[in-house]
C-alpha cells in the first residue's frame, strides 16, 4: 500500500527520522516535509546567533535529499485529524501517516508582557531578531537573561566574550543556576560566570515584565534593563495540541505514545521530539534518538523485520561557556574547561554534517 508520510518539522528529530530512513526506502513511501525553515535550523546554537558570536550559516545544515522525499516551506497552522490533513499558510497536505516532530516553545508561565517585553531564542527568527537588537546596545547596557538553565548561561558567557563592558544579570528562580545538575558542576559555573562579572540573582520568581523593567515578588523596585532574554522553560509546539485528545499530556504537557512513537488511541500519527512525552528531560539528544527509533520502526514495517528499539540512554549533557570553556558530564563524570567545548564542537560538527 502507498504511503504519503508527512513530517511536520525538521529539526533534530525530524532530521534524524530523515537521515536514518533515506537509504531505506521502498518504492511505494513517499515522504512530505513541511517546516517553516527552508534548512534544518541547529537550535543548541541560537544563542549564539543572537549574541552575535555566529552567523547564520553557522547554525544551518542543508535538508537530506531524496527523490521520494519533498520539503515545503511553509507555516504549520492546524492538523485535522478527521480530515487526515495539515493545514498550512498556503496550502494544505493530505497524510496517510503523520509524523509530528514540531519542537517546543518559550513557556512564559502566565508572567504578564513576558512575551512582548522580552526576547526569544527558541526559534531561528527570534534569535535573529535578537541579534539585531543586541547589535544595537550601547557597550555598558544592561542586559537581564530570564532563567539560568543551560541556554541562558550558554548566553549570557557569550555575550560576555563578544562584549566585555556589558552588563549582564541572571535571574534565577531556583536557588542555584543549572539546578539539575550536580552541585560540582553547577558551583564551577556560578563562579566562572562571576569571574566573568555576570550578575547572578537566584530565588528569584519574575512576576511582571514591562518595557525596560523586570519585577520579582517579595520586591518594590524592579529590575531595569536594555534588553531581556527570556530563557527560563518551554512547552510542548501547541500545533500539536489537538493530538492530546487520542493520548494523555504529561507534567509538562508533552504527549504519551507507544514504543513505537504512535498515539495510543489513534493509528498511524506519530510524535517524536520535544512534543513527546519521556521520563528525560527534553533535548536534542533525546529528540534524535527518538527520531533514529522511529525510523527504525518503518524500515521494519517495510522490510517485514522485527522492531526491537534498545532502550533510551542518553550520554550526557555539555554547555559552552563562551569559545574556550565548557562545562559537562559524560557518563555521570563531571569534565570542566576546554576538553568539553572540544567534545561539543565536534558533536555539532558531525550533526551539522549528517554524521550524527
Ligand atoms: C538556546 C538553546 C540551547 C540548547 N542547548 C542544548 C544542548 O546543549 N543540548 C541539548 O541536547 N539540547 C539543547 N537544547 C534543546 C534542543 O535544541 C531541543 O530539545 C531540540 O532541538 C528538540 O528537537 P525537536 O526536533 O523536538 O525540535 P526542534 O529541533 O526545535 O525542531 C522543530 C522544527 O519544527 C519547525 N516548526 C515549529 N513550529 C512550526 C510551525 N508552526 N510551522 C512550520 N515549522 C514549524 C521548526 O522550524 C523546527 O525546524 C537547546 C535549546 C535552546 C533553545
Amino acid at each position: 500500500m502507498e504511503q504519503e508520510i508527512v513530517l511536520l518539522g525538521a529539526g533534530y528529530a525530524g532530521i534524524a527520522f530523515l537521515d536514518t530512513v533515506i537509504p531505506e526506502l521502498t518504492a511505494d513511501v513517499r515522504i512530505t516535509v513541511i517546516d517553516r525553515l527552508p534548512f534544518h535550523g541547529i537550535k543548541p546554537e541560537f544563542y549564539s546567533l543572537a549574541s552575535g558570536s555566529a552567523n547564520e550559516e553557522a547554525v544551518k545544515s542543508p535538508f537530506p535529499q531524496h527523490s521520494q522525499v519533498t520539503y515545503l516551506q511553509d507555516e504549520i497552522e492546524e492538523i485535522q485529524i478527521a480530515h487526515h490533513k495539515v493545514i498550512c499558510g498556503t496550502r494544505e497536505v493530505p497524510f496517510t501517516h503523520l509524523i509530528v516532530a514540531l519542537g517546543s516553545i518559550d513557556h512564559y508561565f502566565n508572567v504578564p508582557w513576558a512575551e512582548e517585553f522580552t526576547e526569544s531564542i527558541q526559534t531561528f527568527a527570534g534569535a535573529m531578531k535578537a541579534r539585531g537588537s543586541v547589535a544595537k546596545l550601547q557597550e555598558d547596557a544592561h542586559v537581564a537573561i530570564i532563567g539560568g538553565g543551560l541556554s541562558g548561561v550558554e548566553f549570557a558567557a557569550d555575550l560576555r566574550e563578544q562584549f566585555p563592558k556589558l552588563r549582564i544579570t541572571i535571574l534565577e528562580r531556583s536557588e542555584s543556576i543549572l539546578p539539575t545538575l550536580p552541585v560540582k558542576l553547577h558551583t564551577y559555573v556560578h563562579n566562572y560566570l562571576e569571574d566573568q562579572n555576570i550578575q547572578i540573582l537566584t530565588g528569584i520568581q519574575v512576576t511582571l515584565v514591562e518595557q525596560g523593567f523586570v519585577h520579582y515578588a517579595f520586591q518594590e523596585h524592579p529590575i531595569s534593563f536594555d534588553l531581556c532574554c527570556w530563557a527560563a522553560g518551554i512547552k510542548p509546539n501547541p500545533v500539536a495540541n489537538p493530538l492530546l485528545a487520542y493520548s494523555n499530556g504529561d507534567k509538562m504537557n508533552r504527549i504519551l505514545v507507544k514504543d513505537t512513537y504512535e498515539l495510543p488511541y489513534l493509528n498511524d500519527v506519530f510524535v517524536i521530539g520535544d512534543c513527546c512525552s519521556s521520563p528525560f528531560a527534553p533535548s536534542a539528544q533525546l529528540a534524535a534518538i527518538q527520531g533514529k527509533q522511529l525510523a527504525s520502526y518503518f524500515i521494519a514495517l517495510w522490510h517485514n523485520r522485527e522492531y526491537n528499539p534498545a532502550p533510551v540512554k542518553l550520554k550526557g549533557v555539555l554547555g559552552y561557556l563562551g569559545k574556550k570553556k565548557g562545562f559537562g558530564m559524560i557518563n555521570e563524570n563531571v569534565i570542566v574547561g576546554k576538553l568539553p567545548n572540544i567534545i561539543k564542537s565536534g558533536i555539532l560538527w558531525l550533526h551539522k554534517h549528517h554524521m550524527g
